[in-house]
Order: C-alpha cells, then sequence, then structure tokens
C-alpha cells in the first residue's frame, strides 16, 4: 500500500459521504441532531447549542483535519476521546436518548471515524520514510521464504 493508494482509499470514502459543511447538515448537531445557533448571543455566556466543529479525530491526538458539526455540550462531553471512543460511552448515549431526526445515525460517525483515519494515514504516508506497507497481493507474490529451505 502507498500513498496514493490511501489518498484513493480516502477520496472514495470522503465521495460517499459528501460535504457536510456544504448542505444544511451544518445546521444540526452531528451527535444529537439538536438545530444550533450560530453566533452567542452579544454579552451572554455561550449557550449548550452553539454550533462548534468538533474533530473526529482530537488535536490531542494529532488529529484536527476532519471536524463535524456539534452543538457545544456534546463537543464538551467528547472531550479529547475520539469519536469511537465518543461513541462507546455514557455521555454519548444519554445525549442520544431523545432522538432528534437530524443525529446522524452512528454508522455514518463510524464512517466518519474511518475517514479520518485514512486522511492520517495519508498525512503520515506522505511525510514519513517509512517502508512500503506490503499488500495482500505482494504477499501472494512474493516467494515463500521457507520454501526451499535445505533440511
Ligand atoms: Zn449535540
Amino acid at each position: 500500500m502507498d500513498l496514493k493508494q490511501l489518498e484513493k482509499l480516502h477520496q472514495a470514502a470522503t465521495g460517499l459521504l459528501g460535504d457536510w459543511w456544504q448542505d444544511d447538515r451544518r445546521n444540526w448537531c452531528a451527535y444529537c441532531g439538536i438545530p444550533m445557533l450560530k453566533r452567542a448571543p452579544q454579552g451572554a455566556p455561550q449557550p449548550p447549542t452553539l454550533a462548534t466543529r468538533d474533530h473526529v479525530i482530537p488535536k490531542a491526538h494529532h488529529g484536527g483535519l476532519l471536524t463535524i458539526p456539534s452543538c457545544k455540550a456534546c463537543n464538551a462531553a467528547k472531550g479529547t476521546m475520539s469519536v469511537p471512543e465518543y461513541l462507546e460511552s455514557e455521555n454519548f448515549k444519554i445525549r442520544r436518548q431523545n432522538k432528534h431526526k437530524h443525529q446522524w445515525p452512528e454508522y455514518a460517525l463510524w464512517a466518519v471515524a474511518g475517514i479520518a483515519a485514512l486522511k492520517r494515514a495519508s498525512v503520515l504516508a506522505s511525510t514519513n520514510a517509512l517502508p512500503r506497507l506490503k499488500t495482500a497481493a505482494d504477499r501472494a507474490s512474493a516467494p515463500n521464504p521457507t520454501a526451499n529451505r535445505i533440511r
């Protein structure tokens, strides 16, 4: 597997979900589905329904490349968890209880986690001089090092 193959996988996966920042999905929290406020009222504390960008892989885990719409309350509840960690948390279950129709299905949140992981892998492959990872096809065509061993 090389950088081009990783980028191809990332683009294909991204194409399946589209760009939520370019359509109306940006108006509701992906996690709990509530309609979000675009701006906090002047002079008031930030409301829990304020729109934020949640980092699918937290900045603390070298993510920060992919964000999804999240209300301030869900973003705070997720904290420094990655999406898979958050999906397994009590906080997530509590915040999903109202089953708002605009909350993203759990499979879509997992798909976003996969896209973020592919993006991170592409970045690493492009910046690190790591050895190329062998694919299943490479392994099948490689000679078996133990096949000709003399006993
Ligand atoms: Zn929310």
